[in-house]
C-alpha cells in the first residue's frame, strides 16, 4: 500500500477529507487531504482513477505548512495573470518558467515547489513583467515613410508611475496607461488597444 510522507518530519501522513482541514467549508468536505498535525502541514489530492491507483488519492504535490502555503499563493499571484491573461499560453508560460528557474518542465508545478522556489517564480515574473512593460513602452521604431510626417514620427514620451503604471499629458489633460494590461484611460473613458497610434491620432487631430 502507497503511503504519503511528511515532507518536514519525514512521519507518515494521514489521509483526512476536508472536514479536518476546511472546517467551515461544507463544499469542500468531502475532498481528501494529506496531513501532518504536528507540521500542521497539508496537500490536496487528485480523484483516485481506479484503473491505474487502484483508489490511492495521490497527493497534488508536496506537504506545506501555512508559510509555504502563503509562498504558494503569491507565486501563483505572480505567475497565473501571465497565462490567464494571454499573454502566453499555460503551456508556454510553464515551459518559459521551467527554463527561468532551471529545472526539468516535469518538476515545474507551483504544488511541487518549497518556499525558495516560490521566492524565485515571483522574482521571475517580476523580471519578465519589467521587460514586457520596457518592450511596450519604448517608442515604435518609426518607417521611413511615417517620417515623412514630422507629428507621427515623434516618440511619444511617458511619465513613468509605476512598473506597470505610466502617464502622458495629452491636449493638457492627463493619460494614464497600463501597458501589461493593454488599457488606457482619458477624459474619464478607458480605452484599449494601440495606445501610440491613439496618441498620435487625437495629437495630429488636435494639431489641425
Ligand atoms: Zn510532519
Amino acid at each position: 500500500m502507497k503511503s504519503v510522507k511528511c515532507d518536514y518530519c519525514k512521519g507518515p501522513a494521514e489521509l483526512v477529507t476536508g472536514k479536518e482541514i476546511y472546517p467551515h467549508r461544507p463544499d469542500l468536505s468531502s475532498k481528501r487531504f494529506w496531513s501532518c498535525k504536528p507540521c500542521e502541514a497539508y496537500v490536496g489530492c487528485h480523484q483516485p482513477n481506479e484503473k491505474h491507483d487502484h483508489k490511492f488519492w495521490s497527493p497534488l504535490g508536496r506537504l506545506a505548512n501555512g508559510k509555504l502555503r502563503r509562498a504558494k499563493g503569491r507565486a501563483h499571484l505572480s505567475f497565473d495573470p501571465i497565462w490567464k491573461d494571454r499573454k502566453m499560453s499555460r503551456k508556454e508560460a510553464y515551459r518559459w518558467l521551467a527554463e527561468s528557474l532551471g529545472i526539468p518542465s516535469e518538476r515545474c508545478h507551483i504544488g511541487m515547489f518549497d518556499v525558495e522556489q516560490c521566492e524565485q517564480v515571483i522574482k521571475a515574473c517580476g523580471e519578465w513583467r519589467r521587460n514586457k512593460v520596457k518592450s511596450l513602452t519604448s517608442a515604435p521604431r518609426t518607417t521611413k515613410r511615417r517620417k515623412k510626417n514630422s507629428h507621427s514620427s515623434r516618440a511619444v514620451n511617458f511619465i513613468k508611475y509605476t512598473d506597470y503604471h505610466f502617464g502622458y499629458h495629452l491636449l493638457h489633460d492627463k493619460l494614464e496607461w497600463w501597458p501589461t494590461k493593454n488599457k488606457w484611460r482619458w477624459r474619464n473613458r478607458t480605452y484599449s488597444g494601440n495606445v501610440h497610434g491613439f496618441i498620435k491620432n487625437i495629437e495630429s487631430k488636435g494639431m489641425q
